[in-house]
Formats: C-alpha cells, sequence, structure tokens
C-alpha cells in the first residue's frame, strides 16, 4: 500500500486488509456506542465459553465465505478490534490467529486491541511471540492497541470504565514480556478534565514513550448512559445546585487541550500523521493509514462494516443472529449501500484531509467548492500545487469542518 503503487479509485483494487470484530465486553461503558455484548456479569459460567467459540469458528467460516468471494490477496494487515478482542484469551485469539496466519505476507501487521484487565503475564507473553503456530513463519508477535482512555481512575469512573486495572502496570508488564509495538489509546475532553489532568496524562505518555498513541476527542453518542448524565447535569446547573461532577468541558477547553495534547506529543518526537494518530519512526499504524487511504477492506464479526468498491455493507450486530446466518450458509449481512461516484470522492477527501496526504484534485473537483477552496487556501488550511490538493497542518486541527466548507457548494447545487 505505501510508495510504487498506482494511484486507484477509492476502495478498488485486491483486498489485503480485514478488520476482525470481537462483540465482546465485559461491562458497557457510559460512553460507548460501538457494537458490543456485555459478558461480564451476564450469563452463565457455561455459557460465555460456548458464545466465544461458536464466535471464532463463525470467523473461521465467514472469512472462507468472503476470500472466496472478493478478490483476496495476501493481507498486508490484520485488525483484532472491538468490543474487547483480549477477552478471547491467548488460547481463542491464537486460534484466531491460526485461521489468518497462511495468508498473510511475511512483513504483515497484526493488531490485537488489549483492555489493561487482560494483560496479565500469560498474556503478554503470547503477544510477545512466545507461542507459534506450525507456519507462522517470520511473523513476530503482535501489535498491541491498549485501551488505556486515561491514566486517572477517577476520569475513567467518568467515563463509566469498571474495570480496576492500572494500564501502566498493564503496559508495563507488555514491555517487559517483549512485545514490539506498543500504542495507547487515550480520551480528551472528558467531564471533568481541567488542563492540570490532561497535563498529568500527557505527563505519563511522554513517561512510559509507547511507540504508538491514539488520543480522540470524547465523542458522545446520543442514547449513551453518558449523553443522559450530561444532559441531566445541563437541566440542573442553572438551578443553584452544586456543580454536577459529569458537565460537559466547553468547546474552547477541548480544543486548547487538543492543540496542547499535539504540541507536546510532537516535541518528543511523535509524527503526528493523523488528527488523532502520533507515532514513533517505524510504528504508524499501516491498517489504519489502507482505511485513511480508502483501500479496500473485509470487515468480518458482528457489526462490521465492509468496503470494497463502490459497495458497502454492515454485519448482523447480533453474535447470535451472524453466527446462526453462517452456520446455515448465509452471509449475515444487515444492509448493503452502494456508493456513488460522489460520495467515494468525499470520503477520499475526508479520510486524506484527516491525515495530510496529497489527492489529485482531479479526482475530488466534481465534489469541491472552488470558492470555498480558494477561501481555505488562503487561510492556510489547504495547498493546492501541482494538480494535487494537501490539507496543511493548520487544516489538520479542523479536518472535518473544513472539509464540510470545501463540499457544501457542490451539495446543494444537486
Ligand atoms: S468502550 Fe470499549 S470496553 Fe467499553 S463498552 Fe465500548 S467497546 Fe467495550
Amino acid at each position: 500500500m505505501h510508495g510504487g503503487e498506482t494511484p486507484r479509485p477509492p476502495f478498488d483494487g485486491p483486498v489485503r486488509h480485514v478488520y476482525v470484530h470481537v462483540p465482546f465486553c465485559r461491562a458497557r461503558c457510559d460512553y460507548c456506542a460501538f457494537a458490543s455484548v456485555a459478558v461480564g456479569g451476564g450469563g452463565s459460567a457455561t455459557d460465555v465459553p460456548r458464545l466465544f467459540d461458536a464466535y471464532v469458528e463463525g470467523v473461521a467460516a465467514e472469512w472462507e465465505r468472503e476470500r472466496a468471494a472478493h478478490d483476496v490477496r495476501r493481507l498486508r494487515t490484520l485488525y483484532l478490534g472491538g468490543g474487547t478482542p483480549s477477552l478471547l484469551g491467548p488460547d481463542r485469539l491464537e486460534r484466531l490467529l491460526t485461521v489468518f496466519r497462511p495468508h498473510l505476507t511475511p512483513q504483515a501487521e497484526v493488531t490485537v486491541e488489549v483492555n489493561p484487565e487482560d494483560a496479565g503475564t500469560e498474556f503478554a507473553a503470547w503477544a510477545a511471540g512466545a507461542r507459534r503456530s506450525p507456519g507462522s513463519g517470520a511473523l513476530r508477535g503482535v501489535r498491541i492497541s491498549l485501551g488505556v482512555q486515561s491514566f486517572l481512575p477517577e476520569l475513567r469512573a467518568a467515563l463509566g470504565r469498571t474495570a480496576q486495572a492500572d494500564p501502566r502496570a498493564a503496559f508495563d508488564r507488555l514491555r517487559a514480556a517483549g512485545v514490539a509495538s506498543i500504542g495507547l489509546d487515550l480520551i480528551h475532553g472528558i467531564p471533568g478534565q481541567t488542563p492540570e489532568l490532561l497535563a498529568g496524562d500527557i505527563a505519563t505518555v511522554l513517561d512510559l514513550r509507547p511507540d504508538h498513541v491514539s488520543w480522540y476527542e470524547l465523542d458522545v453518542s446520543e442514547g449513551t448512559a453518558l449523553a443522559r448524565r450530561l444532559a441531566r447535569a445541563e437541566g440542573t446547573a442553572g438551578g443553584g445546585r452544586r456543580a454536577a461532577p459529569v458537565a460537559a468541558l466547553a468547546d474552547d477547553v477541548r480544543a486548547a487541550g487538543y492543540r496542547r495534547l499535539v504540541r507536546a506529543l510532537s516535541r518528543a518526537g511523535y509524527d503526528w500523521y493523523e488528527v488523532s494518530n502520533f507515532a514513533r519512526p517505524g510504528h504508524k499504524a499501516r491498517h489504519n493509514l489502507a482505511c485513511w487511504r480508502a483501500r479496500p477492506y473485509l470487515g468480518l464479526g458482528p457489526g462490521a462494516v465492509s468496503t470494497v468498491g463502490a459497495r458497502r455493507w454492515t454485519n448482523s450486530a447480533d453474535p447470535r443472529a451472524w453466527a446462526a446466518a453462517l452456520a446455515a450458509g448465509r452471509r449475515p449481512t444487515r444492509s448493503v449501500e452502494e456508493l456513488d461516484d460522489a460520495t467515494r470522492a468525499r470520503e477520499r477527501l475526508l479520510l486524506a484531509a484527516r491525515c495530510g496526504e496529497p489527492v489529485p484534485l482531479e479526482a475530488v473537483s466534481a465534489v469541491v467548492d472552488p470558492d470555498a477552496l480558494a477561501a481555505s487556501a488562503g487561510a492556510g488550511l489547504v495547498s493546492v500545487r501541482g494538480g494535487t490538493l494537501r490539507v496543511t497542518r493548520k487544516g489538520r486541527h479542523v479536518a472535518d469542518g473544513l472539509c464540510v466548507r470545501l463540499f457544501r457548494a457542490p451539495r446543494l447545487r444537486g
């Protein structure tokens, strides 16, 4: 996917990237809108292992089915996300990887999302590559994305993260075991996250020196428990009661926090290569880069999304319905969307804007308003040179809003 390939229309070409959605969590966090089922407190002791085993078999069946249906080449990246993939444990994760290993390139990047409470010594040893299946070839362990959210327990509590495990101790165990690439996944804009508390998280990250950092702004989806708590806090704010501990941060505080962490990580030698992502040299997330470059990808598992060519489809989110469809020899598809040329062009620009990648102007000119483009170039938010358009570092701070402005006029003209 890197240099040397001919530019092609968004999502066209053979599939070399697979995302596997693991739809299980111990408990639901208050802010989360991802497709996942809480298994920590529910179900009998025998139900959950059976559910996990059926899930692993289902992914294997879905992979075989999709592999036969599309032009799938050796995979350059495989990403196990969720949900909480680490909840499956090393044995089932190993079984899952065994399904894919024969289909990976020797240098393939394999990423597993891990929650701190699962990262014990046995898990860390597995992640470091202590155990290999026949045919694993040159594959050395896996890349880990560790879900921290915040190093401060009170901020994790504000997000409704019930698990108590210390993310710093989990990171240390993974490092000590020899995991070659560890990323930390954090959130900013958390209710109650003062500039001082954010500075504390930044200092801990710089102290640990992870290979990769994803630092997303809190996105409170409608219908989540946190959205309801924030709405209640807003309702009481003017009533003279004491300040609610879950009040949302003001927009300017969030924006200042974001600028601060971008500055701190950049100064510490991290490449700010996407709106929310930072990497030390040689540690950019190749799977995410492929998505941002609009490469075709297959999504397997309940709720997973795939995009190949002009077609995007989404699986049934219910693990049992998904498994039943596969067991009956049917595709577990819930919905299908045909992407028209304008939608693909807009997505191409939106994705490229997030990482400052150049886009051939002719590929997006049909959906970009020339006046808005000129104004944005004048403001230093984009540069247009040699027939390519690129969103600058300054523009990346406001990438999504910038694209909306660039798109508006063509949409109105319809
Ligand atoms: S935030 Fe992560 S761990 Fe929490 S419910 Fe969502 S997917 Fe599960």
